[in-house]
Order: C-alpha cells, then structure tokens, then sequence
C-alpha cells in the first residue's frame, strides 16, 4: 500500500463527510500523511473542524479560493508549521445555481467568470503558491478533480461543462511548466457521486440512472474508489505520471453508446 509517512499535503474543498475531498484526505492521512484542511467561509468551519478530529495533528485554515491574500496566507501557514509540501489536492467547483440547469446558451457572463475562476484558475493560483514549497522537497504531485462533462454534453453541466475544459488545459500547461522541478499535475475524472456540489446540478439522479445502465462496469463510483486512485497520484508510486487526465468513472467513458 502506498505509504505517505513523513509527507505533508494540503486539501482543498472539504464541505462535509460526503466530499471527495474528505475521502480523499482520509486515505492518505490514513497511509501516514499529516494534512492542511482548509475551509470556505465560517459557514463550513465547523463542518472542516469536526471532521478533522480524526487526523493526526491537521491544520485548519481558511481559503476562499477567489481570494488572492487568503491563498498566500494559506501558503506562509503550511511554511511555518510544515516547511514544506509534498502534494496538494485541488477539490473545488462552483457555478451559480441558475446556469446548472436550462440552455447552455442562456449562461451569463457573470455565471461564466465565477465558474471558470472557482473552478479552474483556482488550480492555477493554489499550484503557483504551492511551487515553493514543493521544491524545498525536491517535487511534489498535484491532482485535481474533474468531470467527462469537459469533452462531451450533459444536460444542465453546462457552464461546469466549460470549466472543466479549461481545468483540463490548465492541468496539462502547469505539467509541462513544473516538470523540470520534479512536480507533476494530473486529474481524475471521477464518475457522479452525490455530494453536495453534484445537489446544484438539476436532473443529476437522471445520470446516476445512465452510469448504471451503460457503463462497462455497470454502476457509478463511490468517492473511496476515487480516493483510493488519488492516493496513488499523489504518491511517489506515480513518479513518471504527469499531465494525465485518469479516468475512475466505471468505465463509462469508453463508451460510445
Ligand atoms: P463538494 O463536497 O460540494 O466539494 C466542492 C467544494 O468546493 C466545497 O468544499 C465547496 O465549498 C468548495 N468551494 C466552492 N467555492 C469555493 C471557493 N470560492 N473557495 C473555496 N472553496 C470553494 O462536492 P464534490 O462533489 O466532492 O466536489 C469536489 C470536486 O470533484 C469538484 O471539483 C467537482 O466538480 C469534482 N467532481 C465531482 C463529481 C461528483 O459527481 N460529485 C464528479 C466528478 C468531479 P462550498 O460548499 O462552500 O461551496
């Protein structure tokens, strides 16, 4: 089993028990990781914190990822107690409920600039901050968490749909940037699991119907399914696996129809 004894990571995009950020964060903790959580607001603190009870010693910080100065704060935090970083798992994806559902065409350019800021600079901006850190340490892996929404058409994915687009890209060009210091950047592409940013998605229980009735394996995924697959992204076990989007959709994916 993948052993993270000794490594630091932070975790971004915890709400709750049913996050896969949450699942994920327990898999590796559980291989011996010590974890930085952060949390969106004072809404979710306690939420963050409660969780965070059955970690060894965690950090828990704030980050509002739209925010510059939180996601430096973030970084002098995990500076002064870790004084380095071995990975960073990027779990965050919003759009204003009312693009989430109706025509694509209808999308705002408000709605479009939030869900492309929240859902994909973040990567950008959380990557840059953690580049430092990594490097202290010789490399580090980061993963993020993306949708097939990205390359082909759900009903009311929409705007998401674009952000994961360019997420993807995002990934791809911070994997060629960062290589040479020995930090890869990967996704998964994880089927539906319902949480609680896969609730704003209208029709959502509809596609949990489609996975199971077409995919090879015939069922979608559970979120320690995709934490199991993450914790080998993040580890040393993926040393020469970067710029890759892996798929952990029960297959579905490679379907045609
Ligand atoms: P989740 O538990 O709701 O996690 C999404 C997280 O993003 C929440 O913690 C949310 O906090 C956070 N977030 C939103 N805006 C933020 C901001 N401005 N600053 C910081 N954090 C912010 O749902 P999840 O399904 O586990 O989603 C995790 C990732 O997996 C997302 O990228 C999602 O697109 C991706 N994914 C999910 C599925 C699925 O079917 N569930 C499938 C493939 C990929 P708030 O609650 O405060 O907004």
């Amino acid at each position: 089993m993948t052993d993270f004894t000794g490594k630091h990571g932070l975790i971004v995009g915890v709400a709750n028990k049913r996050s896969i950020s949450w699942a994920i964060a327990r898999a590796v903790a559980g291989r011996g990781a010590r974890l930085a959580l952060t949390y969106q607001g004072e809404r979710l603190e306690e939420n963050v914190r409660e969780l965070a009870q059955e970690l060894t010693d965690p950090l828990i910080l704030p980050c509002d990822v739209t925010s510059d100065e939180q996601v430096a704060e973030v970084y002098r935090a995990i500076g002064r107690e870790f004084g380095g970083l071995d990975f960073l798992l990027h779990g965050v994806a919003f759009a204003p409920r009312e693009e989430l559902e109706g025509p694509f065409v209808q999308t705002t350019r408000e709605g479009f600039r939030i869900a492309l800021d929240v859902s994909a600079y973040s990567l950008v901006s959380l990557t840059r901050g953690a580049v430092p850190l990594m490097a202290a340490r010789g490399g580090g892996s980061v993963l993020t968490l993306t949708y097939l929404g990205s390359e082909r058409v759900f009903p009311n994915y929409n705007v998401m749909g674009v952000a994961k687009a360019a997420l993807e890209a995002a990934m791809r060009y911070l994997a060629s940037d960062l290589g040479p210091q020995n930090i890869r950047v990967n996704a998964i592409s994880a089927g539906p699991i319902k949480t609680l940013a896969a609730s704003g998605i209208s029709g959502f229980t509809s596609i949990l119907g489609i996975y199971r009735d077409h995919a090879p394996l015939r069922r979608t995924v559970d979120a320690e399914e995709v934490a199991a697959a993450a914790a080998f992204l993040l580890s040393g076990d993926a040393s020469a696996v970067t710029g890759d989007v892996f798929y952990v959709d029960g297959g579905f994916h490679a379907m045609g129809m």
